[in-house]
């Protein structure tokens, strides 16, 4: 090593997306589950990613590789499969766990149901709730993460090894035991760690990074005072620790993490700005600290410029305990926006606005270039002209929508009555029975329908044949409905590709990519649409289909439609302006289409809001701003109807306890909630139990069954469940329907299901 390499800056990224450029991870675990390859292949398709993965950040100059990113299916379910602390319900043997028992505890089998699922803090990756007790005896596990990393050092890679920290995998864990802290697992946690960190540094490792995101919440001070204790014991393995913080600020904890015997820290300069200048008050000038001045989370190109002048004033007191990287990992991003060469989609001016995780990886080794002294003016030139394009374009600003917003009445987010009446109005309207029954729009989306939208997308079939092939689609599935009894059918969303994409396609202000896609859980992929200036609607979007499939049936169709913030939440946002004005615009487009639907005489009407707990800001002093615009974004949506006209609203994987009064502050008629991997808890917060004075005022269908396994429930489970949302929810106030859509499920078990579910409905009623 040379004099210069010794005092450069060191350049990394915390983590880099494991489903490859063309998504290559899904297609092998999905032929892999299909039985169509085997065990050898699959492990030969996630190889080849990891080592390109890392060649890719050896090539952008970074000085390690980070290693311990990729997964199988998801890396909080590795960590739990590396410590050995798996759900004690499957009897599988940790140190002898194969990859289909690894796929059966992310996915169910026939005895055990999945593991539960949630996101993975304000992110929409969503990861595997560790399931843990007092018996939990971290006593290690399979050895994949080790293999790995001989590997990255096979390639000849200088290898950064990465983990959730422990404290970090324990707050995410769940216990089932009443009176049990999951705290009280720490000194064993801490002790599995410990042999993770000696193996890794037998392996000759450098550095462990310990991802501890936990710190960026508003957390428990017994959570808080148990870092020092545990990062104590963790340093003297011989392994350099990276402890990693990122999403949001962790100023209040920066005198504990100066103290912190590590030997790196890591902060998100982009979420958290705010918090660098705490730092460099105490941070001491011999301790590394790794910046994170790239957007891990969106899009855009970062402001090279900007960033470099920011980063002067550490360089000058760090030198080379300065490390640069991107705020979080860049699992969050798409892989390569190279790849995005249909212009009709994303022009040469978009591309040149944006940057995906191997153009970030380019955009940090111009950063560290620049501080190590070399001439790289020619590339900050490229990059600022790009900056000064976008901000001056004429085509991101629509006089016509700032106009609109400004002339908005003060009543425009309420609806005509309360909600007493409209109930009164909407039951004599459509005389529904006790406990009615619907689902949650979506019906499997089948080989043919996808065959036949990308057929049309590619101009192979003409508009008129792919509408005659949807609306059979919608016939079949209205049929069926009336078939199986279902009294508020829906057109089953056959012409959708994704819930955000379909509405960003049709709404100004959005623009595509090809390949932009983001691993949502397992081999589920999806892929937000760019939204870059402001937001209208020139035409309705879903009311043809709708009126279609209310022609077909006498029983009130359900029409569909994304709300505002989920619009929002899954979409890349522009960053030049707040994002609760980003959200009003998309309200006010959404209002449109739901007075159009309304108009043309659909009575029911859904608006999706799964994102909206999401959206919320990981520190609670953050959260009644949120709630605040949030809320009447989906009001200001969803108030354009009469009293008669029934606004439903749908969210999954939610924890509402603690947000419950915003949740009723919707004042959607009807909220449908997925409930039922979690045996009905969630809806204990809705009835007021657990010490709650709340109760949820409205209309409410906690889902019955989960949709997402094949397994079909049988009819005593879902009465068992109906009986327990009835010990809660008022009879004439609970709709029964799944936890969620059922487009990713085939069409047998789909029958099956609703047929039990329907059952167990007729059943529930008769003893009413
Ligand atoms: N209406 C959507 C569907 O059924 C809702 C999906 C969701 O909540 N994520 O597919
Ligand atoms: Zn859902």
């Amino acid at each position: 090593m040379n004099a210069v390499n010794e005092v450069s800056v060191k350049a990394h990224v915390l983590g880099f997306p494991r489903i490859g450029a063309q998504r290559e991870l899904k297609f092998a675990l999905e032929k892999f589950w299909r039985g169509e390859i085997g065990e050898g292949e699959l492990a030969q398709v996630g190889q080849t990613l990891r080592r390109r993965h890392w060649q890719w950040q050896a090539e952008a100059g970074l000085d390690f590789v980070t290693v311990g990113d990729f997964a199988w299916y998801d890396q909080i379910l590795n960590a739990a499969a590396l410590l050995g602390a798996l759900p004690a319900r499957f009897g599988f043997d940790a140190k002898r766990l194969s990859l289909p028992q690894y796929f059966e505890l992310a996915r169910g089998n026939t005895e055990q149901f999945a593991m539960e699922m949630t996101k993975y803090f304000d992110t929409n990756y969503h990861y595997l709730v560790p399931e843990i007790s007092s018996q939990t005896t971290f006593d290690g596990g399979v050895e994949w993460f080790f293999h790995e990393i001989e590997d990255a050092i096979t390639q000849g890679h200088a290898v950064k090894a990465v983990l959730p920290g422990p404290l970090t995998f324990l707050w995410l864990s769940k216990s089932k035991q009443d009176g049990y802290s999951r705290l009280d697992l720490l000194p064993s946690i801490v002790a599995a760690y410990t042999r993770v960190l000696d193996k890794l540094s037998a392996l000759g490792v450098g550095y462990v990074q310990l991802d501890e995101p936990i710190l960026a919440l508003t957390l428990p001070a017994e959570w808080v005072n148990a870092f020092e204790p545990t990062y104590r014991t963790l340093a003297d393995q011989g392994v350099k620790i990276l402890l990693a913080t990122y999403f949001d600020s962790v100023a209040e904890h920066a005198q504990l993490l100066a103290d912190l015997p590590i030997a790196a820290l890591h902060l998100d300069g982009v979420r958290a700005p705010e918090q660098l200048d705490i730092f460099a008050a105490i941070w001491p000038a011999n301790k590394t600290l790794s910046l994170g001045v790239i957007d891990g989370r969106n899009i855009w190109a970062a402001d090279l410029t900007k960033v470099l002048g920011s980063l002067k004033p550490w360089h000058a007191k760090l030198g080379a305990q300065l490390w640069i990287a991107p705020s979080c990992s860049l699992l969050h991003t798409p892989v390569d926006l190279e790849q995005e060469t249909k212009e009709e989609q994303l022009d040469v001016e978009l591309k040149s606005w944006l940057a995906f995780a191997k153009q970030k990886l380019a955009e940090l080794n111009i950063l560290k270039q620049a501080l190590n002294g070399k001439d790289v003016q020619a590339e900050l030139d490229k990059n600022q002209d790009a900056h000064h394009a976008r901000r001056t374009s004429k085509r991101i600003h629509n006089s016509a929508v700032a106009a609109r917003l400004a002339a908005l009445a003060p009543t425009a987010d309420q609806r005509w009555a309360d909600f007493a009446t409209r109930q009164a109005a909407q039951r004599a309207r459509f005389n529904l029975p006790i406990l009615p029954t619907t689902t949650i729009g979506s019906f499997p989306q089948t080989k043919e329908i996808r065959a036949a939208r990308a057929a049309f997308k590619k101009g192979e079939i003409t508009a008129e044949q792919y509408e005659t092939a949807m609306k059979a689609e919608i016939a079949l599935v209205v049929q069926k409905q009336e078939d199986l009894g279902i009294d508020v059918p829906v057109h089953g969303e056959a012409e959708r590709n994704d819930m955000v994409e379909y509405f960003g396609e049709q709404l100004a202000g959005f623009a595509f990519t090809q390949f932009g896609w983001v691993q949502s859980y397992g081999s589920r992929c999806v892929k937000p649409p760019v939204l870059f200036g402001d937001v209208s609607r020139p035409n309705p979007m879903t009311v043809a289909w709708s009126s279609y499939a209310q022609s077909l049936t006498q029983k009130p169709m359900k029409g569909m439609l994304t709300g505002p913030v989920t619009i929002l939440q899954w979409s890349f946002v522009r960053d030049d302006q707040p994002r609760s004005l980003t959200c009003e615009q998309i309200a006010l487009a959404i209002r449109d289409e739901v007075v159009d639907l309304e108009e043309a005489g659909i009575g029911i009407i859904q608006i999706d809001e799964p994102a909206f707990r999401e959206g919320l800001p990981l520190k609670q002093r953050d959260w009644a701003q949120y709630l605040a615009w949030a809320g009447r974004a989906f009001r200001l949506s969803a108030s354009g109807v009469a009293n008669g006209t029934q606004i439903h609203t749908h969210m999954c994987y939610s924890e509402f306890n603690d947000i419950l009064p915003a949740i009723a502050a919707m004042d959607a008629d009807v909220i449908t909630i997925e409930t039922s991997r979690s045996d009905m808890d969630l809806l204990e917060a809705f009835a007021g139990k657990n010490g709650s004075a709340f109760i949820y005022p409205n209309e409410i269908g906690p889902g019955v069954y989960d949709i997402h396994s094949p397994r079909v429930p049988q009819v005593n489970e879902m009465l068992r469940l109906i009986a327990k949302a009835l010990e809660v929810v008022p009879a004439e106030r609970l709709w029964i329907n799944p936890d969620c859509g059922l487009k990713t499920r085939g069409w047998p078990e789909t029958e099956a299901a609703l047929a039990n579910m329907l059952k167990a409905t007729k059943e529930a009623r008769a003893a009413i």
